[in-house]
Formats: C-alpha cells, structure tokens, sequence
C-alpha cells in the first residue's frame, strides 16, 4: 500500500505534524503501535511553555480548545526540605506563562481534530528499508507493509525509523524513576494533599528526589528519583508493589514521613522509569524521504521541555512541508536546520534553578543540593552514588 506523507508515532509531535498538515491540506497518515487510543494511561501533568508548547498548540489552530483542558491553579510550586519544611513556594496568580495539562488530554485533543482513520492503531512498525530515490517501505510486527515518499520518525526513544540516519542509541543516565499515584488524596491522604499542595512539590536532595504534581480529582502523581544502576533496580520485584514500596523507601530513611507517603501509601506503583539520554546534539546528515522528531530526534532526561519540543518540531516540519510544495528535500532541511541548535542544548542546573527563583534561591535549598554525600557519609537519608 502506498500512503501519504507517513509518521510513525501517535505521540503529541506526531499529532501536531499530522494536525498542521491537515490544516494546509495535505494529506497524513499516523502509524501507532498501541491498540487503542485509551490503551495505555498517558498520566502526567505538562507544563506548556509559551516559547515553544504553545507556539505549536497556536500552529494547530487549538488554542481555544487546549485552554479548555488547562488545570487552573496548577503553576503554584513549592520546595520543601528532606524534613518537610517549607523552603520557598509560589501561589499560582496567573502570571507563569506555563499553563499545566494531563497528557492525555492534550493527546486527546489532538487526535479529535484529526479526520476519521488519520491514526492506524495497533500498528508497531518493525523494520525499515530505503526503496530509492527517497521512498521507504516499513514493515509492521503484524508483517503488514506500506510504502511512502516522505517518512517520519515519531516514535519516540526507541524509534525504529532512526537507524535509517543515525547510528546513536539512547544510554542509561544513571537515574531512574518510580512512578507512584495516590488517588483521592484530600479524602484518603489528608496529610499528603496538604504536603504537595495545590500544584507541584519537588524535595530534592543531592542524590534522591521526590516531585509530585496535583492532577485532577485529587491524584497526586509522584516521581520518586534515584541515582543507582541498572542492576541495582533489578533486585527489586516490581510485580509485588508493597515489598516494592519499602525497598523504595528505604533509601528516604530520615525523610518527612508525609513525603515517604507518597512511595508508601501509593494506590499505584512504583513503577520503574528508567531516564535515557540520546548523545547531546545528535545530529544526522540529510538523507532523502526521511527524518525525524521530538525524542526520536532529541531524547533527552526529563528536564520539562521534552513533549514542548516535539510539538514545536511537529509544527515546524508541518509548516515547512505546506511552505515548499512539491520540494520535500528543501522542507526537510529547512525544519533540521532549525531543530538541531535549539535541541543541542539542555538548560543548566542554575538556569533550571532560575526558572524557579531568579537570582536568590532560597539559602535553605542550596544546603540540601549543596551537601554532597562522599562514601563515609552515614546521615539519614543520605546514600553516596
Ligand atoms: C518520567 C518522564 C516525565 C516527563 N515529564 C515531562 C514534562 O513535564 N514536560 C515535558 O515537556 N516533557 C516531559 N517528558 C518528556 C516527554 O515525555 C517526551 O519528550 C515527549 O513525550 C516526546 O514526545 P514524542 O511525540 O517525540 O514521543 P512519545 O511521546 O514517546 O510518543 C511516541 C509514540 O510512538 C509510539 N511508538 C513507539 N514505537 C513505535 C513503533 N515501533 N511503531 C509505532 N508506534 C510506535 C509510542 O507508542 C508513542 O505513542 C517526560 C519524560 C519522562 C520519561
């Protein structure tokens, strides 16, 4: 068979592009392995950035239906200590440029401005092979194939069209995550409600972390972060979430029990997540008929830019591809010159810490990162890397 412009990937990048090349009438088909849209729990709150997110929610013509969804009150954040003090925090009064959404609304409205069959679910794309002059064949886990004149890689850390391009492979960062949620919190979990608050509470430390995030009807939805091995994670059943939970825990000895609460009086989890990294300015040299976008591209650790930025690139490839009909090698370049600088850099710690603070960071967060831990560091709560 024979498809038009093909992406591989239901993701929000290839959502946007699909949205943007509607928009200017062209013609798109989205291949996603899942089966279903509702297959999986997209979870997750994001923050959308209005120098990036919102400027490809704007290209897709969705502004008004993305404020639908927007989760008021959510851009209050606050820092706490390992002891559960308060070191700074900020009430959201409407002036953040950051407006927070669940994942899967985003998603969901995204795929509802798609004409009807734009997705094929249930289509994992297995293989790839160049047919020449530009043109592709991708072969499906269900030995079903299509052929195309213009292929994106939308599918994220693992794509499968990247090898087409580039011989780099995403690497363990030497941290991972547990994902937890705790449901119905003001009711069930009075104690961890009042701890996170009304939108995101981060508590870090040199070498663990915890960050949790308000969502809709009261779940709160945590990211535990560890600095370990892969082999550490490994000894740990994750099928038995209770036994699970406490080895988690462990590593928080000293810590606020309202903030061990969110591992230890989970609903769900933890759920390991292990965070890769692509090599930073990945890059590849133009290849005709093919590219990529969003982590396929870029992959790196959450650093709150990750779907922003794959929604900017879908837009971007959207509208160069409108702007050059019929010169598809020009479009693509186009989008790459643009995409590879802004992705070939992270923000740094004290840009991130900026973000939150400006130029005076409270004193109190700079002892917790500060404290490094060394081998012979037996404190509470503090195990060396
Ligand atoms: C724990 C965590 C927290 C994060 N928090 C944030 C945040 O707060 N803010 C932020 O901006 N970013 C965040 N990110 C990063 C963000 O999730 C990604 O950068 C973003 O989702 C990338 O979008 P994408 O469309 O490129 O890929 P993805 O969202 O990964 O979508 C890829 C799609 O392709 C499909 N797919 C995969 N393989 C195939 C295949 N072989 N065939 C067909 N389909 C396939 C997948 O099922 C998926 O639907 C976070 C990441 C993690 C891991």
């Amino acid at each position: 068979m024979n498809t038009p412009v093909t992406i591989i990937g239901a993701g929000l990048g290839g959502l946007v592009l699909a949205r943007v090349l509607h928009l200017n009438g062209i013609p798109a088909a989205v291949y996603e392995a899942e089966p279903t849209p509702t297959a999986r729990s997209q979870g997750g709150m994001l923050d959308i950035h209005d120098y990036n997110g919102l400027l490809a929610i704007e290209a897709a013509g969705l502004t008004a239906e993305f404020r639908g969804i927007v989760l008021e009150g959510r851009q209050a954040f606050r820092f706490l200590g390992t002891d559960g003090t308060v070191l700074f925090e900020k009430d959201d009064d409407g002036s953040g440029g950051r407006p927070e959404v669940q994942r899967g609304d985003l998603r969901r409205i995204l795929l509802d401005a798609l004409p009807d069959g734009t997705v094929r679910w249930g289509a994992k794309a297995d293989t790839v092979r160049g047919l020449g002059d530009g043109r592709h064949e991708v072969t499906f886990a269900d030995g079903s194939t299509v052929r195309t004149d213009l292929l994106v890689g939308a599918d994220g850390a693992w794509s499968r069209i990247r090898p087409l391009l580039s011989a780099a492979t995403p690497e363990y960062t030497g941290e991972s995550y547990m994902e937890t949620f705790l449901h119905d919190t003001p009711a069930r979990h009075p104690a961890v409600a009042a701890t996170v608050g009304a939108g995101a509470m981060y508590a870090p430390s040199a070498t663990e972390g915890i960050v949790a995030h308000r969502e809709s009807g009261g779940t709160v939805h945590t990211y535990v972060s560890l600095v370990r091995p892969l082999d550490w994670f490994a000894g740990i059943d994750f099928d038995d979430p209770a036994a699970a939970a406490a080895r988690i825990a462990r590593e928080f000895d000293g810590w606020a029990p309202e903030l061990t609460a969110l591992i230890t009086e989970a609903d769900r989890g933890p759920i390991p997540r292990p965070l890769h990294t692509l090599p930073l300015g990945h890059r590849w040299d133009r290849a005709p008929g093919v590219t990529l976008l969003g982590d396929a591209a870029h992959l790196v650790a959450p650093n709150g830019e990750g779907a922003n930025l794959a929604m900017l690139d879908g837009a971007d490839l959207g509208r160069a591809l409108a702007a050059h009909p019929g010169d598809v090698e020009t479009a693509l370049a186009e989008y790459e010159q643009a995409m590879f600088p802004r992705t070939a850099e992270v923000p740094s710690g004290e840009e991130l810490m900026a973000s939150f603070f400006g130029d005076n960071p409270p004193e109190g967060l700079l002892a917790e990162l500060g404290a490094l831990p060394t081998a012979s560091d037996d404190r509470p709560g503090r195990t060396p890397r």
